[in-house]
């Protein structure tokens, strides 16, 4: 997807601040964290929405929590608490429609 913006940020096309990086995903810190620590992990590969995640993508989708955890820990909120969250389509407030997770945490968090 050339136009899609986590597909460039994913090849640095465009610039982000790295969180972690290898050959299946591409972490990086969200431009307008919603709490001190605010992360989004991507596929490399181009999926709209976790709607159109299949069983193919089971592994892809494991390998992304235990990138959550690593970031959770290396972040230093793994004990304190933090949240992984996928938004999906509009009434969840999905914007960027390339799958990703947000990892959030360092203060105390509302819910939903
Ligand atoms: P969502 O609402 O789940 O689609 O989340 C999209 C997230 O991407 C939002 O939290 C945005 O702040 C974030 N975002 C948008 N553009 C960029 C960018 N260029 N670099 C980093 N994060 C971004
Ligand atoms: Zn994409």
């Amino acid at each position: 997807m050339e136009s899609c913006l986590f597909c460039r940020i994913a090849k640095r096309e465009l610039p982000s601040k790295v969180a972690y990086e290898d050959d299946e995903v591409f972490a990086f810190h969200d431009i307008a964290p919603q709490a001190p620590v605010h992360v989004l992990i991507c596929p490399r590969k181009h999926i709209s929405t976790l709607n159109d995640v299949t069983a193919e993508d089971g592994a892809l989708i494991a390998h992304m929590f235990s990138v959550a955890q690593k970031i959770a820990a290396q972040s230093g909120v793994d004990q304190k608490g933090y949240r992984t969250v996928f938004n999906v389509n509009a009434e969840a407030g999905q914007t960027v429609f390339h799958l990703h997770l947000h990892v959030i945490g360092g203060r105390r968090l509302s819910w939903p």
